[in-house]
């Protein structure tokens, strides 16, 4: 019998709920990895995949990097996750986040949500008429709230010019190029500030018109999704999809600075030494893009104003060069060194 304790993704994860509502369809996995550090945080990704077991992988993956996540930029949060099993067509109804939000509430606030891929800022709104453990949620200005996306934004963007100074020994991104896979909310973000600095850039969407709407916008230009790891570029900074660092991509890579904001960039552990192997520097994905959970973090706990988020997220290079020196002594490749970090913090090392 095959059970969820037996995935190789499994990392003593505290509890695992499979939500299953037949009225509204909703299926989904809420799962929390770690409540040592406060209630396991992390947002919902609604999603259709190709099968159950996919799902429990993206879950339990997404689940572990959020304890990290939380842990590494110093919040008094566990690390959890949740996706909702859609259908192809991805349909959502007001039945299915009523199910969902009444979910979440029964956890008593275990679990605290907000939004991921798939879900938006609305979809939150219609979470919230169900439960508390929810943030994300629109505030009124100069309130700490809403899409957590520019937030990751700031971070990343801080990030990319830490790692460029680190490898590049340059105080700024004029005349650099930067090869963005992506063109959403955050890779938008980052495009817009890497621009407003003086970067090129080169941008890459499977929505070809959001990639064509990024660069009329920040004077970059297109680039097939195929070829944008590839570039001769300054930085790559993988903003779409996670698991896109692989044997097979890491052996093609051109540019010395992988940067960016997607969860879960390399598709094993193993990865992340090849990369060092090969010389080229890594921002580990859930310390980089750590901006957004700052930001929601903030909200749901009220322990501060934009003034408090800003700071945090300004902590981000602090801790990136943290890693990379601790890298540097070792010998050890910066994601595992990240890791071994978090295990400390989250009291499993
Ligand atoms: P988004 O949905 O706004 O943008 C993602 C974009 O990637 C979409 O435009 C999509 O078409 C594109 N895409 C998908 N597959 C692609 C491919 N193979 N090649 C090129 N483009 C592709 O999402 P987002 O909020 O900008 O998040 C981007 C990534 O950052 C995700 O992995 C997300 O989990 C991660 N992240 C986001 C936040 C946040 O605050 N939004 C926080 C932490 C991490």
């Amino acid at each position: 019998m095959n059970t969820p304790w037996g995935y190789p993704d499994f990392d003593a994860h505290e509890a695992l709920h499979f939500v299953t509502d037949e009225k509204s369809g909703l299926r989904a996995i809420i799962a929390m990895h770690s409540t040592h550090l406060g209630p396991a945080a992390g947002g919902t990704r609604f999603w259709h995949y190709a099968d159950d077991a996919e799902a429990l992988t993206d879950a339990l993956r997404l689940s572990r990097g959020m304890s990290y996540k939380n842990a590494m930029a110093g919040l008094p949060l566990g690390g959890g996750k949740a996706v909702v099993l859609a259908n192809p067509d991805r349909t959502k109804t007001p039945e299915l986040l009523k199910a969902f939000g009444q979910a979440v509430n029964s956890l008593g606030g275990k679990y605290v949500t907000a939004e991921d891929v798939g879900m938006s800022v609305a979809d939150m709104i219609a979470i919230s008429q169900q439960t508390k453990f929810v943030a994300g949620l629109p505030v009124a200005g100069g309130a700490v709230g809403g899409d957590p996306g520019p937030h990751t934004s700031l971070g990343v963007f801080l990030g990319i010019k830490a790692a460029v100074k680190r490898c590049l020994g340059k105080d700024g991104l004029n005349g650099l190029h930067i090869a963005l896979q992506g063109a959403g909310s955050v890779a938008g973000g980052v495009a817009r500030q890497a621009a407003a600095e003086g970067a090129r850039l080169s941008i890459a969407d499977i929505d070809h018109s959001r990639a064509h709407g990024l660069a009329a916008e920040t004077g970059g230009s297109v680039v097939s999704p195929d070829d944008i790891l590839f570039l001769e570029a300054d930085v790559v900074s993988p903003c779409a999809l996670g698991a896109i660092l692989t044997q097979q991509t890491i052996g093609r890579l051109k540019a010395p600075i992988v940067a960016g904001a997607a969860n879960n960039q390399l598709a094993t552990a193993a990865d992340g030494s090849l990369l060092h192997e090969r010389g080229i520097l890594y921002a580990p994905d859930y310390v980089i893009n750590a901006g957004g959970i700052i930001n929601v973090s903030t909200e749901y706990l009220g322990d501060g104003g934009p003034d408090l988020v800003r700071s945090r997220i300004e902590a981000i290079p602090g801790r990136l060069e943290q890693i990379w020196a601790e890298s540097a002594s070792t010998g050890s490749d910066p994601a595992s060194v990240a890791d071994a970090m978090a295990q400390k913090l989250i009291g499993r090392a």
